[in-house]
C-alpha cells in the first residue's frame, strides 16, 4: 500500500513538471515552424462561423435549428423508425373491443395482419404477378412505409353493434383510449359495425386529424387479418385500403360519378367496383373511354381482386409521412 501511495505521488510530480515545462526542448513552436518556412495546415471555417454568428441573431437561430434537426435525424435511425433505405417503419397499436371469443382476434392473427400490410405496401405481395402490363409501368412497387406492431390492448363489452360515431376510441364510452395518436397509428378492432343498417367493414381518418383522440383506423373482426376472417374480405384488404385513407388516399372514383382521386396516374372512372371484375374493364368519363384499375386497393372489389397501389398514390402517402409531412410525428416517439 505505501509503495503504491509513493507511485502515485511521483507521478503527479512528473506531470506537474511537465506541464510546466509544455514545450520540450527540441521541439519548434508553431511560430517557430512558420518562420522557417514549414506551413501547417490550418482552416478559419469555424472561426469565421462563430464570428458571424455572434454578430446575426437569426443565423443564430438557423444554426441551432440545424443541431436540433441533425439529432433528431440520427435518433430517429437509432429507435428504427426511419430505416437506412429512407422508409418510415409506422408503429402501430392494436386495440381490441370484443363481445365473443371470435371478436377477441388472437395476437396470430393480428401479426398475420401487419404481414399482410407490409407485403402489400411494398409490393412484395404474392399477387403482384397479376397486375396487367398496362399498369405495372404505374405501379408503385415498393411505397416506402412498412409497419411494426408495439402494442396490443385488449378490452371486453357487452356492447354487440357499434356505428362510425368513434364509441370505440373512448374509454368511457366501453371503448379504448387512443396511444398517443401523433406517434402511432391506432387500430381498433370491433366485432361488428352499421351505418345507416348497411354493414361497415372498416373506416379511417384522414391526415387532417393527425394526433387527435380519435385519429386512426377502425376494422369489423370478421374482416380483419386471414385466418378465420370472413370471405370475400378473408385476405387483410380492409387494413390496406383503410391505411391507405390514413396516409391521405381517396377512392379511385373520387367518390363521384368521374370524380378526382387527386391522383394522376389513376384512370377516372364512373363509381367503384365490386366483386371480382374481369379485366380488362371500360368506363366512359366526359366522352373518353378507358380501362380502369379495379385491381387497386382503394377500389371496393373483393380482397383477392385488389393487388396494387399507383406511384401516384405513394407519393401522396410519402408525403404525409415525410419531415415536413402531417404526420411526420409518426416517425418520432
Ligand atoms: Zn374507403
Amino acid at each position: 500500500m505505501k509503495k503504491l501511495l509513493f507511485g502515485a505521488c511521483m507521478l503527479t510530480v512528473l506531470s506537474a513538471c511537465n506541464q510546466d515545462n509544455s514545450t520540450n526542448p527540441g521541439e519548434n513552436t508553431i511560430d517557430e515552424s512558420i518562420s522557417a518556412g514549414l506551413v501547417q495546415r490550418g482552416c478559419a471555417s469555424e472561426e469565421i462561423r462563430q464570428e458571424a454568428l455572434k454578430k446575426n441573431p437569426e443565423l443564430q437561430q438557423k444554426f441551432a435549428a440545424l443541431e436540433i434537426n441533425t439529432e433528431k435525424f440520427a435518433n430517429d435511425l437509432k429507435v428504427g423508425k426511419v430505416l437506412a433505405d429512407g422508409t418510415v417503419e409506422i408503429p402501430v397499436v392494436v386495440n381490441v373491443v370484443y363481445k365473443t371469443t371470435a371478436e377477441n382476434v388472437s395476437d396470430a392473427r393480428i401479426a398475420e395482419q401487419i404481414a399482410v400490410l407490409n407485403a402489400d405496401y411494398s409490393g412484395t405481395n404474392s399477387d403482384v404477378s397479376k397486375i396487367p402490363a398496362e399498369f405495372q409501368s404505374v405501379s408503385s412497387g415498393d411505397t416506402k412505409v412498412k409497419f411494426r406492431l408495439v402494442n396490443t390492448v385488449r378490452k371486453s363489452t357487452t356492447k354487440t353493434s357499434w356505428s362510425t360515431n368513434d364509441d370505440m376510441k373512448k374509454a368511457s364510452k366501453g371503448g379504448i383510449d387512443a396511444t398517443n395518436p401523433t406517434n402511432y397509428l391506432n387500430i381498433w378492432i370491433v366485432g361488428k359495425m352499421t351505418s345507416q343498417g348497411r354493414t361497415i367493414l372498416g373506416y379511417a381518418t384522414f391526415p387532417e386529424s393527425a394526433g387527435l383522440w380519435n385519429d386512426g383506423v377502425v376494422i369489423g373482426a370478421p374482416y380483419f387479418g386471414k385466418t378465420g376472417a370472413s370471405s370475400p374480405f378473408n385476405l387483410g384488404r380492409t387494413a390496406t385500403h383503410e391505411v391507405g385513407h390514413y396516409l391521405n388516399l381517396r377512392h379511385i372514383w373520387g367518390d363521384a360519378n368521374c370524380g378526382n382521386d387527386q391522383v394522376s396516374d389513376t384512370p377516372t372512372q364512373t363509381t367503384a367496383n365490386y366483386g371480382k371484375p374481369s379485366y380488362p374493364l371500360y368506363n366512359t368519363c366526359s366522352g373518353v373511354q378507358r380501362s380502369v384499375m379495379f385491381m387497386n386497393y382503394m377500389d371496393y372489389v373483393d380482397d383477392a381482386a385488389m393487388f396494387m397501389f399507383s406511384s401516384g398514390q405513394k407519393t401522396r402517402m410519402q408525403s404525409v409521412v415525410a419531415s415536413s409531412g402531417a404526420r411526420s410525428g409518426l416517425r418520432v416517439y
